[in-house]
């Protein structure tokens, strides 16, 4: 039986996602920016969700407070309650919209754990579904994800607007 729980993976997903060519922030320039340009599902109070773009599975994604920050130590009650709701809204939104049947989430925090974008506190939640670890390569570092990020953002901003109106 395989690990499902690979950290590693999301250490590299960071890593990827740090060498682009801008070193600005993506969570801050998120916040400024169009929701399809910078792959935003859904914006919460004191948060975002984000896909991202280097994703372990189609529908990953990132819940970010809106302040830029490293630490969790340093949210406060506010911030915390409302990446928690977000998160939870995006388990909803998964479940419902990709039919997935688990999850792996959680957070690199400083470098030396892997966090590729440090200065940037950001949840990771990624879909699973039975049997998707048949797919995993065993040795490359890189997966081919089946569905196309615009056709994932398209499916998922919609079922956030839906899901958070209602
Ligand atoms: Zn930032």
């Amino acid at each position: 039986m395989e690990t499902l729980w690979a950290p590693w993976r999301m250490a590299y997903i960071d890593r990827v996602t740090d060498s682009q060519p801008s070193a600005e922030c993506i969570f801050c320039r998120a916040l400024g920016a169009g929701d399809r340009e910078s792959l935003v599902v859904h914006r919460g109070a004191l948060s975002l969700v984000m896909l991202n773009r280097f994703p372990y599975n189609p529908g990953h994604l990132m819940v970010a407070p809106r302040s830029h920050g490293g630490d969790l130590a340093a949210l406060d009650a506010d911030e915390l309650v409302d990446v928690v709701d977000q998160l939870q809204l995006a388990t909803r939104v998964l479940r419902s919209e990709m039919g997935c049947d688990g999850f792996n989430g959680g957070w690199n925090q400083g470098r030396v754990a892997g966090a590729g974008i440090d200065t940037h506190l950001h949840f990771h939640l990624v879909p699973r579904w039975s049997g998707d670890t048949n797919f995993m390569p065993v040795l490359a570092e890189v997966k081919v994800v089946p569905e196309h990020l615009d056709t994932t953002w398209e499916k998922l901003s919609g079922a956030f607007a839906a899901a958070s109106a209602g």
